[in-house]
């Protein structure tokens, strides 16, 4: 399965994430993004197992993101 990565101590908070992909993404109330639904595995580092047909939202995200703090494996 498709991996989405997100290194959220790096956030800054610009909210194009959760504009491109509001399904996965949401500004919370520390003004940085989440990725709903993931697994915190270390640290400030959140992943989440996506379907093959929900690559392409999160890679928008991942690929205009300015601080590249999300990736997709
Ligand atoms: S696009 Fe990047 S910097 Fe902007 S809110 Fe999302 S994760 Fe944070």
């Amino acid at each position: 399965m498709p991996k989405v990565v997100f290194n959220r101590m790096g956030c800054i908070g610009c909210g194009v994430c959760s504009s491109l992909c509001p399904v996965f993404w949401q500004m919370s109330q520390d003004n940085k993004s989440s990725l709903k639904d993931s697994n915190e595995v270390k640290p400030g580092y959140y992943e989440l197992e996506v379907s093959p047909e929900d690559v392409e939202c999160n890679r928008n995200a991942a690929d205009s993101c300015p601080v590249n703090v999300i990736s997709v494996e």
